[in-house]
């Protein structure tokens, strides 16, 4: 899968999805994570890539005209168009189950644009993009954090990024429930001792323990996720 990432700080994209799994899935060639300065495409001599809004109001607006030169380079070699998401506190809420459909995108390829300042003119939005995706109902002052938020959540199910699908499938939000606690050694800490049934090596007894306190714990934290089932 290849991310493009329109941005005005591709360091930032870089330094984040450089670490840990997702650094060993880029290093790997699973992924590919192309983050594109978008200033490098304004054609404005000192090298501005946004105005006051029309209208009045606080803060500045990204401008259509570097955004879609970059766009425009960025696909240039695409048969077809990419399928292209602005992030957005106006955009759906990203879920388990729009990652999953998303890395399973036909082209393999996804471009992904990160707003800034007050945002970006609507009609380069109306233009390009596809889908818009928020990370949550509260606004940052950036997309590339919520970028790397879809591009981890997306890459960590694709094949070969993670040890295999089970990684993925038993944990929190992918069946619609919450993941049963975790617990690792030593067998007690400051009295704490692991429940005795991870410890009972019964695999059928331990499997039914792991799904019945996933769903306790759902019920009790997070009612909601049954409710809209
Ligand atoms: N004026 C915009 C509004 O009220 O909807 C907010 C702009 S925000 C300060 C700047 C940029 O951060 C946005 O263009 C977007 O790319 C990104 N952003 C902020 N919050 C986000 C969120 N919850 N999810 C995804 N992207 C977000």
């Amino acid at each position: 899968m290849i991310f493009d990432v329109m941005t005005l700080f591709p360091e930032l994209i870089n330094k984040i999805t450089d670490e840990s799994i997702i650094g060993r899935a880029k290093a790997k060639g699973i992924i590919a994570v192309n983050a594109v300065d978008i200033r490098n495409y304004t054609k404005d001599r000192h090298r501005r890539v946004d105005d006051y809004p029309y209208g009045g109001g606080y803060g500045m607006v990204m401008q259509c005209q570097p955004i879609y030169d970059c766009f425009e380079d960025i696909t240039k070699d695409c048969k077809k168009k990419p399928h292209t998401v602005y992030m957005s506190p106006k955009g759906t809420v990203l879920t388990q189950k729009r990652a999953l459909e998303l890395s399973q995108l036909k082209q393999g390829r996804l471009v992904i644009l990160c707003g800034h300042y007050e945002g970006v003119d609507q009609r380069v939005l109306d233009e390009i993009v596809d889908e818009e995706i928020s990370i949550g109902d509260y606004v940052l002052t950036g997309g590339e954090i919520p970028a790397c938020v879809l591009i981890d959540c997306i890459s960590r199910m694709i094949d070969g990024v993670l040890a295999g699908s089970a990684a993925y499938e038993k944990e929190s939000h992918f069946s619609g429930l919450l993941e049963h606690p975790q617990y690792t050694r030593p067998e007690e800490w400051h009295g704490r001792r692991v429940p005795e049934i991870l410890l009972s090596g019964h695999h059928a007894n331990i499997e039914k323990w792991k799904d019945d306190t996933g769903l306790e714990l759902t019920k009790k934290l997070r009612p909601d996720i049954l409710e809209n089932k």
